[in-house]
């Protein structure tokens, strides 16, 4: 069963639920102010922190590998 994170969009307050797949998160609310429809984040299985490596890296934007010499 996937994990998946939410942040408040109130409070910013971040909490993990889980989810069945292709259960909606329409009913989820703040568990510190009680607020709903509250803002998914990206699960543990996809680190954001990768994701900016990759587009914020040292590899040539053209090429996107740095073989063009650029
Ligand atoms: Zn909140």
């Amino acid at each position: 069963m996937p994990i998946y994170e939410y942040q408040c969009t109130q409070c910013g307050q971040k909490f993990e639920v889980r989810q069945t797949i292709g259960e909606g998160g329409s009913k989820l609310s703040c568990p510190k102010c009680h607020a709903s429809n509250p803002e998914r984040l990206f699960s543990s299985f996809f680190s954001p922190a990768s994701i900016t490596t990759e587009s914020s890296g040292t590899s040539c934007p053209t090429c996107n590998s740095g073989i063009c010499g650029l």
